[in-house]
């Protein structure tokens, strides 16, 4: 396998420094042959597409990057990602293209991908968890690229949950939403809808788990999320009565 050059022909390999000093500090890429079948099969890659390239941001770098980038609009992480990622590849990789296939309308397991990069592992509230970044870090992209970086991920780490003995994240969920044999979703959409119900922009849940609290997203960040995830649910119950 040969490796991508960059633009003065000196080698790019993932990990990249220059994207992780921007807040897509977390990486991976994988050589599509050696994608299970049915991932493959959704990504319908094209003659020349060989790599997937998983993007995601851990901890609050990346917000610090959004706010400092002045980007606004609607959902500025998803604009600043792309935005970046298009610098990317013009600077740093000349001559190589990719495909966006998230944020975008392909349908995207992105959490089957996680799990084969190993960044995830299943809490009570579905959300994914590893034990350096605790929940706090999330998916920014998936692309398909002519590239040829070596296959890499970062070391996947124990689930935390597995001995995590008092889980206080079941207790701090005023739905009781994860006491159950499955998390109980409509529960929780439902305490998220209340007036004035402390779901509406955070997760109690998640904000009671102790792994990883150095990385924990700043309430502003936090509201942004779940102000949007909030916003598609209220749509939802506003169409279907
Ligand atoms: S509190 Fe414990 S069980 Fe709950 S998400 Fe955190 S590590 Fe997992
Ligand atoms: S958002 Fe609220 S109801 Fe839903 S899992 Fe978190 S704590 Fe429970």
């Amino acid at each position: 396998m040969t490796v991508t050059t960059g633009a003065q022909g000196t080698p790019v390999a993932l990990p990249d420094a220059w994207l992780s000093a921007r807040g897509l500090n977390r990486q991976a890429v994988f050589d599509l042959a050696t994608l299970p079948a049915d991932i493959l099969a959704m990504l319908a890659p094209q003659a020349d597409e060989r790599q997937l390239i998983l993007l995601g941001h851990g901890g609050r770098r990346l917000w610090d990057c959004v706010l400092e980038s002045e980007i606004g609009g609607a959902d500025p992480i998803d604009d600043y990602t792309q935005a970046n990622l298009a610098r990317w590849f013009a600077e740093r990789l000349p001559g190589k293209r990719y495909r966006l296939l998230y944020p975008g309308n392909v349908p995207i397991g992105l959490q089957s991908l996680g799990r084969l990069a190993g960044w995830h592992h299943a809490t009570p509230f579905m959300l994914g968890i590893d034990a350096h970044w605790g929940t706090w870090y999330a998916y920014r992209a998936v692309l398909l690229a002519d590239t040829d970086f070596p296959a890499f991920s970062e070391v996947d780490r124990d689930n935390p949950c597995l001995s995590c003995a008092a889980q206080p994240c079941i207790a701090a969920c005023p739905a009781q939403a994860l006491g159950g044999a499955a998390f109980d979703l409509p529960a929780c959409i439902a305490q998220r809808l209340r007036a004035d119900s402390a779901c509406a922009f955070a997760c109690p849940a998640r904000l009671a788990c102790p792994v990883g609290p150095e990385h924990r997203y700043s309430s502003a960040q936090m509201a942004h999320s779940y102000g949007i995830s909030l916003a598609m649910l209220r749509e939802y119950a506003a169409r279907t009565g």
